[in-house]
């Protein structure tokens, strides 16, 4: 089973080789010579009937879009780019292309299929064998295209379709503007027309046979030469038929008859010493005249240089005349055959540089040479093609090797960006999450004796060592009750606080226990600002400021408690309530101290009534409190200070509340009474 998946993998991988590079060699060959591959379409439009029903333009257009699908296909194939789309096209291509030269095997319209522009000829039985073997390995690929190994990312494909695409067309328009880059055609820069144009000694023949007809007694017939009938018959008609080619040299139809006088030129052009300059204009009537200056000025230059000049079309004489009106031209013209001044030059008009009946030079009608350039031309070397065929290679891929390394460097900053943004967020989240401390606190207030209440702490420390909080849990308990409980708690679990202490140090104050007394039990905690002290014991600013200090001053950590009237919510004066409590009491504080404060907004309104702030509400004021924190002690302070909720805080509603990002936990009145209702508010943290 292995080995047949491997046989598979191998089978496409081998294939889409050979697919991809002739795909890549024939669209690129035809992309080179667009005019060649146009003159090819019109071949096959009229074998079909369509010579000259469709126009020039069209046939143009459609030699450009084939060589660039041709070779983008080849190319996507070879990257294995959109590999069953790209697998899926080619089977169609194959499966067109198959048919068309099965019809060229069968009726011969077109003796070669140009398959590779002039490149490589193939005859129509070898074209079938090609397109049947290349049918069969595009359909092995379509069959796996999966299994094609991917050297591309997906993310750097678009780069690769779109340059490629850019690149042929950019190659068409380069190859119509001035020459092809590449000519295989036997008029090439360095050809010797004489010796192209030989028949060796003893070279086959071409044998001809040739049909009379005949009439007689108003009935005609056919007859060759060896059945030719008697002189009763009457002639009406002869036929000559190529019946074997014989030997066809590679240049055998270059004919020149001058215009005037009806001279063949050929011999004296090709035989003529030294340069010969002919200006190739296959059809005059649509030749580009805009640089009729620059060829009257090369006509100059060869006046006087003896270099004979000679315009070759297959243009009538009426459309030559009205070009000599037009352009003022004075050079002689001469009659060649159409194909071949196609095949001589893809421009029209071109300027062909003959020196000694070898093909010097070639320019198009866009880049004619001036007088100097003539002057000090030399043919290039011959490594011209090689080195043509590295500089293509290289202005595809180092621009690609560019775009995929500019998009990699774009996506990778964007990935940096996102990173880092994505990490200050979670800086951000777990500075407010889980650097800040969560508490939930126990305000027991005037409840349960000394007995109930270390019943209640001996409880919640066993079920608190049984289930570990998520949290810091405080109970803070009755004066009296503190050095009783405190031993019973673990203070890395359940940390123990006052409910309140004196604004003295010490002294003569009756019935008062200062925060050194609260400390000295083994607490940690004390409540200040309780709305029931500020309304009931009439406790300002300034008392709790002093409390603040003091209990500060002991190693004390203070709950200190904010929040507004029901008729100052009703006002919409909550957070000029709630700033002013923070001002009055606790703002005189340095940040050092202020790291020992931890805040517990409780709306009046709510406490004890059963009333519970929704959690919108409550987490709208606490990061209204949060941004007053930071405005007077910094962003990070005010991150690392725990904001608990209270009022009517229960078990049900714990988890939402403090699913709030500025909600810290919780200062837990009637519901702290009671182990298991705490306990569910611990819980909440879970
Ligand atoms: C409190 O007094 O701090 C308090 C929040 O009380 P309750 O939870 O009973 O509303």
């Amino acid at each position: 089973m292995k080995n047949e998946e491997r046989l598979k993998g191998w089978a496409v991988n081998i294939s889409r080789l050979i697919v991809s590079a002739t795909f890549i060699a024939s669209g690129f060959l035809k992309a080179v010579d667009p005019l060649g591959t146009q003159y090819k379409m019109q071949e096959y439009l009229g074998a079909v009937g369509l010579a000259g029903l469709v126009p020039d333009i069209l046939t143009l257009a459609g030699s450009v879009i084939l060589s660039a699908l041709e070779f983008t296909l080849g190319i996507l194939l070879a990257f294995a780019v959109h590999r069953r789309l790209v697998s899926r096209l080619l089977l169609l291509f194959m499966g067109a292309m198959t048919l068309i030269s099965l019809w060229l095997v069968a009726f011969n319209p077109v003796s070669d299929c140009g398959c590779f522009g002039d490149a490589v000829s193939l005859t129509n039985s070898q074209t079938l064998a090609k397109n049947i073997l290349l049918l069969g390995l595009t359909a092995v690929i379509a069959r796996w295209p999966l299994r094609m190994v991917r050297f591309l990312g997906l993310s750097t494909q678009w780069i690769l379709v779109n340059y490629t695409v850019v690149f042929i067309l950019a190659i068409s328009a380069l190859c119509l503007y001035y020459l092809p880059l590449f000519d295989f055609r036997p008029y090439k820069v360095g050809a010797d027309l004489r010796a192209l144009m030989q028949v060796p000694e003893g070279a086959e023949q071409p044998t001809f046979e040739t049909t009379f007809i005949l009439e007689k007694d108003g009935e005609q017939h056919e007859f060759t030469l060896e059945d030719y009938p008697d002189s009763s018959w009457t002639f009406i008609d002869s036929k000559t038929v190529m019946t074997s080619e014989g030997y066809q040299s590679p240049i055998h139809d270059f004919n020149i008859t001058s215009l005037l006088g009806g001279d063949d030129l050929t011999d004296d052009i090709i035989n003529n010493p030294g340069r010969v300059l002919l200006l190739i204009a296959l059809y005059l009537g649509m030749a580009d005249d805009s640089q009729f200056d620059a060829i009257n000025r090369i006509y100059d230059y060869a006046l006087a240089h003896d270099i004979p000049f000679y315009c070759l079309t297959a243009s009538q004489e009426k459309v030559i005349a009205r070009w000599v009106d037009c352009t003022g031209a004075e050079y002689p013209f001469c009659h060649s055959d159409a194909t071949t001044l196609k095949t001589i030059i893809r421009s029209n008009p071109g300027l062909v540089l003959l020196r000694d009946g070898r093909v010097e030079g070639k320019w198009s009608h866009n880049a004619l040479p001036s007088e100097q350039e003539l002057e000090a031309y030399s043919p290039s070397s011959a490594t011209r093609g090689y080195n043509t065929m590295a500089k293509v290679i290289l202005w595809y891929l180092i621009p690609l090797l560019l775009l995929t390394l500019a998009d990699r460097l774009w996506a990778w900053t964007k990935w940096i960006k996102l990173n880092r943004k994505r990490y200050i967020i979670y800086q951000r989240f777990k500075k407010r999450r889980n650097m800040r401390k969560k508490i939930v606190a126990g305000n027991w207030k005037m409840n349960m004796n000394l007995q109930e209440g270390i019943a209640m702490a001996k409880e919640l420390s066993e079920a608190l060592k049984a289930d570990k909080p998520n949290c810091g849990v405080v109970i803070c308990t009755p004066f009296i009750h503190l050095a009783s409980v405190a031993p019973l708690l673990d203070p890395a679990v359940i940390g123990l606080g006052a409910e309140n202490c004196a604004d003295k140090a010490k002294g003569a104050f009756t019935g008062e226990v200062s925060a050194e007394m609260v400390k000295s039990t083994g607490a940690q905690y004390v409540i200040l600002g309780h709305s029931e002290r500020r309304e009931y014991y009439n406790e300002t600013p300034d008392i709790l400021e002093e409390k603040v200090l003091l209990a500060l001053a002991n190693g004390l950590k203070v709950i200190f408690c904010i929040g507004e009237s029901l008729d100052e919510r009703e006002a919409g004066k909550q957070n000029e309530v709630v700033k002013a409590e923070l001002e009055g009491s606790v703002f005189n504080l340095s940040a050092d101290e202020f790291k020992n404060i931890v805040i517990a907004y409780e709306p009046i309104w709510a406490i004890g009534t059963g009333k519970t702030a929704t959690a919108d509400q409550a987490e709208e004021i606490h990061a209204y409190i949060r941004s007053v924190i930071a405005e007077k002690y910094g962003d990070e302070l005010a991150q690392q200070t725990s904001i608990l909720y209270g009022g009517s805080c229960k078990a049900s509603n714990a988890p939402e509340l403090f699913a709030k990002p500025d909600i810290d936990g919780g200062l837990i009145g009637g519901a702290s009474l009671k182990c298991a209702d705490f306990k569910g508010i611990i819980d909440a943290w879970k």
